[in-house]
């Protein structure tokens, strides 16, 4: 039996580094800027999964929207 070594290409990973902005659809990658995410051709911007979050004391309720 010959032991085949088969290497699968993991899109996931590509997409989970560059990811595309959900406005312009796949081809236009958002730019990273810190922590967060931002879309250069449609000011489209997101907040990154911080994994490292402390433990909010509050629930968010209602929904805070920092935008006028
Ligand atoms: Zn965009």
């Amino acid at each position: 039996m010959q032991k085949r070594e088969i290497y699968v290409i993991e899109s996931d990973k590509l997409v989970r580094t560059r990811r595309f902005c959900p406005r312009c659809g796949p081809g236009v990658f958002l730019a990273e800027h810190g922590d967060r995410l931002t879309c250069g051709r449609c000011h489209y911007s997101e907040t990154k999964k911080v994994t490292s979050k402390p433990a909010s004391k509050e629930p968010e309720k209602a929904a805070q929207k920092s935008k006028a």
